[in-house]
């Protein structure tokens, strides 16, 4: 996934100034820096949430919203868009399940309606990636019968269950009581060491973060100011910026 020049602007606000960056496939990437300094806002527009102020973005080489055509900048069509976005998946804070379907029903309703995959297909399927995460008996429960951690884990198999290439993380234990952060985290450990799926990730988890990131990007302003492996971001991190950051969070 490649970001170029990539402008957003909230009416007068300006959140990412000419942001470059790209990240490889099979690559995982954790995102830090303060509060309001555009993290989220990058996962939102990749999943086409919010629309881009200015530059691309670019999945695999192909233009997510706009791109450049006879030297112009060009909207794409909602179908293109939808093709290209359906190649990324994201986790939120909040899980934000269907709370008036099943466990199952929530997982398979994206392959069957956005896809048009075969029900029976999506069923097994969204069986093996219930299991995945280790919720194979809760296939029939409702969300609201689930803990925050199980909720979680859902939307995680809901997300997979898209077969997505990239997979975006938006502080996805931030609501969990800690006793459940560990379930969710072990379960996004397991994927990271079993699949080669690209993870774009925003935690405050340092520790999640150093395990499976192969990079680290920290944010200020809606600028990078700093780019490291995470052994060097976390222990020695050169900008002061980064430092006076990790300090007050870690
Ligand atoms: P946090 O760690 O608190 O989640 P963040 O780094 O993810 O912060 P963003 O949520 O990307 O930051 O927000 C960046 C800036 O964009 C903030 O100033 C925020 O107020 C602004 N912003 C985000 N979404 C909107 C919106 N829909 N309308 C107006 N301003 C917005």
């Amino acid at each position: 996934m490649v970001f170029e020049d990539v402008l957003k602007q909230f009416g007068k606000n300006t959140v990412l100034n000419n942001l470059n960056f790209s990240v490889e496939q099979g690559e995982r990437v954790t995102l830090i820096g303060p509060s309001g300094s555009g993290k989220t806002t990058i996962l939102r527009l990749l999943m086409t949430l919010e629309d881009l102020t200015g530059g691309y973005i670019y999945v695999d080489g192909d233009p997510l919203s706009y791109a450049k055509r006879d030297g112009k900048r060009v909207k794409l069509r909602p179908k293109e868009i939808s093709r290209i976005r359906r190649r990324i998946g994201m986790v939120f804070q909040q899980f934000n399940l269907f709370p008036n379907m099943s466990v199952l029903d929530n997982v398979i309703e994206a392959p069957v309606h956005v896809l048009g995959i075969d029900k029976d297909e999506a069923r097994e399927k969204a069986e093996k990636r219930l299991e995945q995460v280790g919720l194979g008996d809760k296939t029939n429960a409702h969300p609201t019968q689930l803990s925050g951690g199980q909720q979680q884990r859902v939307a995680i198999a809901r997300a997979l269950a898209m077969e997505p290439e990239i997979l975006l993380l938006d502080e996805v234990t931030s609501a969990l009581d800690p006793e459940l952060v560990k379930d969710v985290l072990g379960v996004l450990r397991d994927l990271a060491d079993t699949t080669d799926i690209t993870m774009l990730i925003v935690t405050h988890e340092m520790q999640f973060a150093r395990d499976v990131s192969n990079r680290v990007l920290m944010f200020d302003q809606g600028h990078i100011i700093e780019e490291a492996k995470p052994d060097v971001m976390f222990t020695d991190p050169t900008h002061r910026r980064t430092r006076e950051f990790l300090e007050a969070i870690l």
